[in-house]
């Protein structure tokens, strides 16, 4: 509603420039449209309209017109007009939604909010409006997510749902049983991941780091997320090879950016042969930390590049299942990256490696102690 707020403090500034040019030109206001006010219009970036009180736009702003607002000069939609007309009756400021037909042809329509009120003792009538395209687009992404959540909760029960009914089809065979209740395991710990990572991710979409920030030294998140990943990269033959310390720290929460390095590293290893070699290298340049994490791998073509950040992407499904991925490491790390002010990058080549680099503005150097003085 915040729309409003903005709306009511825009009248009490027309009240303010209407009186200050009666005082100056020493005539009454009623019909005229000050120059002051077209002036503020003309810089909002929601659209606007002056009505006489013949129903006639005597001002409208640009926005109005790309808007369908006003066709041919005129006020276009009847919701609006019928507005306009209940304020000119009783005085009482309007606010609501109206669709109007984008265009004049097709059914698309565009929902807009709106705000209608008289301005000050005058027989001016003013609307704001304001497009809530966007905010319903917003909505759409959100049903969206909610919808690929689903899905990808159903592959994982579905399977353990199969499996159960074959675990009890199988009773006299021991080892039939073991590997259909060791494949169990394996959806089970899928389905643990996925929520854990879903609840991860909408935890990183309401969280600001920034608000409640320490001062965190970069050389121990790496530490951090290499030792979790250790294990995975020795059942892997890979070796993980740690560059130069950098000795600066960054504002924000520890935990998140372990999560995000780490997240960098276990793809890194994932998507590269065995004994292959994973680099993290860290460095300050143009004033930001560059965290990169180097493989060897498989690389990323061009066409799936730019869509490896979304929710629940992956180049190939049957791949990532093999490796437990959920589709949204990737997708944590930028929220990450977005929410300590830094940014995720990643430059891949098919067949040769892939680097992903995540920046983050420097906190401050680390000084080491010497424990000798
Ligand atoms: P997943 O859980 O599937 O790994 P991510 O969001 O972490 O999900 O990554 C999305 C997709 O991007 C992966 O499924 C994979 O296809 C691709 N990808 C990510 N990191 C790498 C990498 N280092 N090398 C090659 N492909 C990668």
């Amino acid at each position: 509603m915040g729309h409003f707020w903005r709306w009511t403090g825009l009248l009490r500034l027309y009240d303010y420039a209407v009186r200050r040019r009666e005082k100056r030109s020493g005539q009454s206001s009623s019909s005229r449209i000050s120059q002051d006010l077209i002036d503020v219009l003309n810089i909002l970036e929601i659209a606007s309209v002056v009505i006489s009180t013949h129903e006639e736009p005597l001002y409208f702003s640009p926005l109005a017109q790309t808007l369908g607002i006003i066709r041919d000069e005129r006020i276009s939609g009847e919701e609006l007009l019928a507005l306009i007309r209940v304020v000119r009756r009783t005085g009482v400021t309007q606010s609501g939604s109206i669709d109007l037909p984008r265009g004049p042809i097709g059914e698309g329509t565009r929902r807009l909010s709106v705000k209608v009120a008289r301005i000050g003792n005058s027989d001016l009538i003013i609307a704001l409006l304001s497009d809530e395209s966007e905010a319903e687009r917003i909505d759409a992404v959100r049903r969206d997510f909610v919808a690929n959540i689903s899905h990808e909760l159903k592959t994982p029960i579905g399977a353990l749902s199969i499996l159960s009914e074959a675990v009890l089809g199988a009773r006299s065979e021991p080892e039939a049983v073991e590997k259909f209740a060791l494949r169990m395991q394996i959806e089970a710990k899928r389905l643990s991941d996925l929520v854990q990572e879903i609840i991860n991710l909408s935890r990183l979409q309401d969280a600001d780091p920034l608000l409640d920030a320490i001062t965190v030294d970069i050389d121990e998140v790496i530490e951090l997320a290499i030792v979790q990943s250790q294990l995975h990269a020795d059942s892997r033959n890979i070796e993980i090879v740690r560059g130069d310390e950098v000795h600066l720290s960054a504002v924000g929460d520890r935990a998140q950016l372990v999560a995000a390095v780490h997240n960098l590293i276990e793809n890194a290893i994932n998507y590269s042969p065995d004994k292959t070699r994973v680099t993290v290298n860290s460095q300050a340049r143009n004033g930001l930390i560059e965290i990169s994490v180097i493989d060897q791998g498989i690389g990323i073509s061009e066409s799936d590049i730019d869509r490896i950040f979304e929710r629940f992407y992956r180049v190939d499904p049957a791949r990532s299942r093999e490796t437990g991925g959920t589709g949204l490491g990737l997708s944590i790390v930028k929220h990450v990256a977005r929410n300590h002010g830094g940014e995720v990058v990643v430059w891949s080549a098919p067949g040769v490696g892939s680097t992903f680099t995540l920046k983050l503005p420097i906190g401050e150097e680390i000084i080491e102690m010497d424990d000798n003085q």
